[in-house]
């Protein structure tokens, strides 16, 4: 007899974009194959957990016949783009958006083994799977890229391989400008490996984006680390070279010289929950969702509600890299009927109820699920912030927009060295604490303290949290703070 193994799948959506009739499939797929819980990633897309090897086909074919795929969602390959996800914020929204398709497509492996393998296609000439990025080789080690639409920063763009910022002109997008070597990642007692936020290249027109994004990739592909994976990412290649040379070598091979950074400002990391209304009249509801899980609560039941919306066909759903929901797209005839059924199953409520620390708060998978994972997250933090919660009534800080993440193990899933109070897991029940991030994603933070476990966790917090009240100067973040007093 076999192993009962069991798998999880992430689908590859840029921008995190779903139609109406992609998300009932989502559904339909998630209740007949997974554990049931859609779990929304930091990276703008979905994993489903808790598939049997005999139903990974089916669940790939079924996402198939409504145009989704899980290709290049995991290994050592560009990863899935993500972009600002709130429309609202920019009347050349869809435009910007747009690159994250064309990017997640320009660095797509030519391989055409998925089809092969999982939907049953003929397998093509080897000559049409000639892969001049990839080659016979891949990358070294997995590629991120982040756009952001100024002045959101959700997608946290500066710890993503490759981070860039939309320059719009005059209501028209004129080009980005190019940031690399982003990426959270670090291994538990191994110093030769850390965060890092990604270095500013300069500015490059719209046209010359693509030529330059494949570039940066070619020369991680000839540069990178390729005899020890811990220290694969672009973040050490850049620094091994040192970042002038690196730039100089991105130029010579796109023929395309960076122009110096543009001017921008990134004031907003968090989503805008709620409705909101774009430029062109269309509304969008953003949901707040604990920790990223779409599920039938007792109190909220998201995947119902979800259903019902996707069924009337008059949504589209954006995730979101706080792990959230947008129901989007929306006309301003359809809005009551949206927010009737929001309503119907607890959706407003929940979103109008949680305290901007849980909002702000993001935690990986971690255990039972990662296999990674030293500690828990998302099933554990709901109830760390609801202590944390009593800790800010204590001291009149409800109203803070603390940023607090947590994942399992070191490599940083949940960006947790991008925020103001980051934990990270060494053993059962036991976290690091990382302080002194800025609130917009521009500062890593510090290590303040290793191996707590909860009653020092809180006790620590109380502390610091007692402090701030009292001597934070007037708009000052806890993050500001800490890196104020020299706390760490
Ligand atoms: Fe990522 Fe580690 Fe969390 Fe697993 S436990 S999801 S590898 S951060």
């Amino acid at each position: 007899l076999e192993r009962l193994y069991s798998y999880m799948i992430r689908l590859r959506l840029p921008g995190g974009l779903l139609s109406a009739k992609q998300w009932i499939a989502l559904h339909e797929v998630t209740n007949s194959y997974t554990t049931g819980v859609i779990k929304i990633t930091t990276r703008q897309t979905v994993q489903l957990h808790g598939i049997l090897k005999h139903h990974i086909k089916p669940t790939i074919k079924d996402f198939n016949t409504v145009k989704l795929d899980s290709i290049a969602a995991c290994g050592d390959v560009n990863r899935n783009v993500i972009a600002s996800a709130h429309p609202r914020f920019s009347a050349v929204y869809e435009e910007i958006f747009s690159y994250a398709g064309k990017l997640s497509k320009l660095l797509l492996p030519k391989t055409h083994g998925y089809y092969e393998i999982w939907l049953d296609e003929e397998k093509i000439s080897p000559e049409l799977e000639k892969d001049e990025l990839y080659q016979d080789r891949y990358f070294p080690r997995k590629f991120k890229i982040a756009i952001a639409i100024p002045p959101y920063n959700d997608v946290d763009v500066f710890t993503n391989d490759v981070g860039l910022i939309a320059i719009v002109e005059n209501n028209e997008l004129v080009g980005f400008n190019v940031s690399a070597g982003g990426g959270m990642g670090a291994t538990h007692g191994n110093a030769e490996t850390y965060p890092r936020l990604a270095s500013m290249l300069g500015y490059v027109k719209k046209d010359d984006l693509f030529k330059v994004v494949y570039e940066i990739a070619t020369t991680q592909r000839d540069f990178g680390n390729r005899s020890d994976r811990k220290l694969a990412r672009l973040k050490y290649t850049i620094d091994r070279m040192g970042v002038d040379v690196f730039k100089k070598e991105v130029e010579t091979r796109s023929g395309i010289p960076f122009e110096p950074e543009k001017e921008y400002a990134l004031t907003i990391r968090h989503d805008e929950y709620g409705w909101h209304k774009n430029h062109e009249g269309l509304y969008y509801y953003t949901a707040f969702i604990e920790t990223g899980r779409v599920y039938d609560g007792d109190k909220v039941q998201f995947k119902k509600a979800f259903y019902e919306i996707a069924k009337t066909g008059k949504t589209q759903f954006r995730f979101t890299c706080n792990q959230n929901l947008i129901i989007s797209d929306i006309k301003p005839e359809d809005k009551d009927e949206i927010e009737n059924i929001l309503q119907q199953y607890g959706v407003i409520q929940a979103t109008q109820n949680a305290s901007p620390v849980r909002r702000n708060a993001i935690a990986c998978v971690a255990l039972n699920t990662c296999p990674l994972a030293f500690a828990e997250a998302q099933r554990y933090l709901p109830s760390l912030i609801d202590k944390i919660e009593d800790i800010l009534d204590r001291y009149n800080l409800n109203n803070e927009e603390l940023h607090v993440r947590m994942t399992g193990c070191p490599n940083g899933c949940g960006r947790p060295y991008a925020a103001e109070i980051g934990f990270v897991g060494t053993a059962l029940g036991r976290y690091n604490i990382y302080l002194g991030a800025d609130a917009l994603g521009k500062r890593l933070n510090k290590l303040y303290k290793e191996n707590l476990e909860e009653p020092e966790i809180l006790s620590t917090l109380d502390a610091l949290l007692k402090d701030f009240s009292a001597n934070k100067n007037l708009n000052e973040s806890f993050g500001d703070y800490v890196i104020r007093k020299k706390i760490v």
